[in-house]
């Protein structure tokens, strides 16, 4: 991912930096962790992910649909709260 600054075009104001982030992907009851760069906007916040790494998040999503999860390693164990 190259280093380019942008204006936010969220907010207008900030101007975007390139950050270490950490997306998370949901399916079904499954999430995935993942920490990826993102160019993220110093005034609101606002993430934009270039398309290469949107991509990468479709595959994730239709490996953690279709159980083929070989490079996804379990982390921990998710919760809700009993209502
Ligand atoms: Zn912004």
């Amino acid at each position: 991912m190259k280093e380019k600054i942008h204006k936010c075009l969220n907010c207008g104001i900030g101007n975007t930096k390139i950050k270490d982030v950490q997306k998370i992907l949901s399916m079904n009851s499954d999430t995935v962790l993942i920490n990826i760069k993102a160019e993220v906007c110093d005034h609101c916040g606002e993430r934009y992910y270039d398309p290469e790494t949107v991509r990468y998040f479709e595959k994730i999503k239709l490996e953690l649909k279709n159980g083929n999860s070989s490079q996804l390693i379990p982390v921990g164990t998710s919760y809700k709260v009993a209502s």
